[in-house]
């Protein structure tokens, strides 16, 4: 009976050492961080001419758990999603945390600090039509290689956030892919993208496959190694406003919250409108462009959007809505060159039609 007795308690303590037992500590850039502690550090990457850094905060939970990558600052410009990464990760507590968050703060720092639009000055490339990269190329691509395999690599799931850059007008949305030979993949990231709070959720892909394609964009590279991963898209001009970032703050915590990582936040209350299908509209002209709407806008097919003169100011062509929709992002600034994108036109669902 004692035998027995003795054999039910140490059976109990067992099973509530496991429920409790601190997870192994993360290994990152060759640092140990033990469970409820963080670590922030620098991944450097040069190629022998340039040089940059990554700066990198390691969130290890006490509690096991998903391991999250927030990814800001790919596009050094968009000054939003750099901002809240850094508010968010003065909040993040380890010690109540599940799961391990491994945050990004600014990918391309030397975009950042040269205040460059959509490229690293270093080589003028733009680090979201790189990946996978290369361990020996430019320093873009070896940084894309880094990100790659020391933070996505590593992850369970992936949000990579960007903002409107310094010529784009742009409606908050968030995006997630679907490749139709991985739906599991498309499921998850279509549940992480529509608890974040955004009006609109973009399906990105919808193709049959990724397999015989590069990854080129930071979170496809996720996906292409078989990892959820979504995009935020808030803000707007690079405009560091103080909306902007409390949006993508919300919307980061309520990820943490929808993957249990923390206490979970309030549902929103209107579910976003998918969709499925975009429409862009390219410059038939060199010289100024007028818009005549705004981000946010809906439209509807024959619209003037908007007209381009040439260099001496005369009129040369009127900019019409292809087709009905809401204006996702749109350039908002006077330079134009013929061929570039000038607006990005959502088409919604009916029941999301004014
Ligand atoms: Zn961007």
């Amino acid at each position: 009976m004692l035998n027995r007795v003795f054999l039910l308690l140490s059976t109990l303590l067992l099973s509530a050492f496991q429920l409790t037992a601190a997870p192994k500590p993360f290994v990152f850039n060759g640092q140990s961080v033990p469970a409820g502690r963080k670590l922030a550090t620098l991944l450097h990457i040069t190629d022998g001419r340039d040089s940059t850094v990554v700066p990198v905060t390691v969130f290890h939970g006490r509690r096991p758990g998903p391991v999250l990558g927030i990814i800001a600052g790919v596009h050094g410009y968009e000054y939003p999603p750099i901002m809240a990464a850094q508010q968010l990760s003065k909040e993040i507590d380890p010690e109540q945390l599940r799961g391990t968050v491994l945050l990004v703060h600014v990918a391309n720092v030397p975009s950042f600090l040269g205040r460059r639009i959509q490229v690293n000055p270093q080589d003028n490339k733009n680090l979201n039509r790189v990946f996978p990269g290369k361990p020996d190329g430019t320093i873009t691509e070896r940084l894309a290689y880094r990100l790659g395999n020391d933070v996505i690599g590593r992850c369970t799931h992936v949000i990579d956030v960007h903002a409107g850059d310094a010529l784009d007008d742009l409606r908050p949305y968030a995006g997630y892919y679907n490749y139709f030979d991985t739906p599991e993949l498309s499921e998850k990231g279509c549940h992480m993208a529509s608890v974040l709070g955004f009006p609109y959720v973009i399906q990105f892909g919808n193709e049959p496959s990724l397999k015989d394609q590069a990854s080129v964009y930071c979170s496809r590279e996720a996906i292409k190694r078989g990892i959820p991963a979504i995009d935020i898209e808030c803000g707007r001009f690079g405009l560091p406003e103080p909306e902007h970032i409390a949006q993508i703050k919300q919307a980061l915590q309520r990820l943490l919250g929808h993957l249990q990582m923390t206490e979970s936040q309030p549902a929103v209350s209107i579910p976003p409108a998918l969709i499925t299908q975009r429409t862009t509209v390219n410059s038939t002209h060199t010289g100024f462009f007028f818009p005549l709407v705004k981000a946010g806008e809906f439209i509807y097919k024959g619209r003037q959007l908007g007209y381009i003169t040439d260099l001496f100011g005369n009129h040369s062509a009127d900019v019409l809505a292809p087709v009905n929709g809401v204006v996702l992002y749109m350039m908002a600034t006077p330079p134009i060159s013929k061929g570039e994108s000038l607006f990005s036109i959502g088409h919604l669902p009916k029941a999301a039609q004014p």
